[in-house]
């Protein structure tokens, strides 16, 4: 179902008016987490004043430690959705596990599977149930023919709402937090009809190097982007130094504007 055998021509995904894999670029961008309301209605400002019109941040984190931040739950939620409303546009925010899926579906317009649960079978036939779309992250270690299986247990139960995320794979190299695998976006195009987003914050791990490797996945072919950004990166919960502050995420989508006039 997953195959581009099964299906030739580009499957487009509906979030609501929104259309991902139509050729038109799609952009989300937010925080790591949600920390509270003030900090996500900030973000959402940020990201929409870069033309974002999807917001991002997580409110069940995936963390190494079970000492560090887990976020803030059905909390969060509402927080996310409420200035996803006020700047009119559209959620996306993990589900970590079957049990929170029904809440998370409550607030969210695009579920989204962690990298650490590409593998998760009975989630993912869970999510595949609800019809939602979805945004399934490649897994740390996962190769490209794992993550299409992946997407078929979505599929197989129904949901043809997919959107892959490239967000890199680990490798030796330590330079950077991920290997930010490009060729992945011109491969899935290939063997694939569902769409394909770039994921250089969690790619690179470093903020500095988030714009090339933005742009590099808008050359690549991406239908659209990913980011986190944060008012104020050196405070962030999580992922605060691949965040983007406010002038950075802004000089980035300039030269991403950029780049898709040229496409
Ligand atoms: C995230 O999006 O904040 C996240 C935890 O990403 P990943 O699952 O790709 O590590
Ligand atoms: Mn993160």
């Amino acid at each position: 179902l997953t195959s581009r055998e099964f299906h030739p021509s580009d499957t487009i995904v509906e979030v609501g008016d929104l259309k991902i894999g139509e050729g038109h670029f799609v952009m989300m961008a937010g925080p790591c987490s949600i920390e509270g309301l003030d900090q996500i209605m900030e973000c959402a400002r940020i990201a929409k004043a870069g033309g974002a019109t999807v917001l991002r941040g997580g409110a069940f984190k995936p963390r190494t430690s079970p000492y560090a931040f887990q976020g803030l739950e059905e909390e969060g939620l509402k927080y996310i959705r409420r200035a996803a409303d006020y700047y009119d546009m559209k959620v996306i925010t993990e589900v970590m596990d079957e049990a929170n899926l029904e809440l998370v579906c409550q607030y969210a317009d695009i579920l989204q599977i962690g990298a650490r649960n590409m593998q998760n079978f009975k989630l993912l036939q869970a999510v595949g149930k609800t019809g939602k779309p979805v945004a399934l992250k490649r897994g740390i270690a996962g190769t490209i023919d794992e993550w299409l299986n992946a997407a078929e247990y979505i599929a197989n139960q129904g949901n043809m709402n997919i959107i892959f995320v490239e967000r890199g794979i680990r490798t030796y190299e330590t330079a950077t937090r991920n290997t930010f695998d490009l060729s992945a976006i011109p491969v899935i195009k290939k063997l694939s009809h569902f769409p394909i987003i770039a994921d250089p914050s969690h790619g690179v791990g470093v903020w500095d190097y988030v714009p090339a490797m933005a742009i590099a996945g808008v050359a690549a072919g991406a239908d659209g982007l990913i980011v986190e950004i944060h008012p104020n990166p050196a405070e962030a919960w999580s992922d605060g130094q691949q965040s983007l502050n406010e002038k950075n995420y802004l000089n980035m989508m300039q030269q991403v504007d950029i780049m898709n006039e040229a496409m």
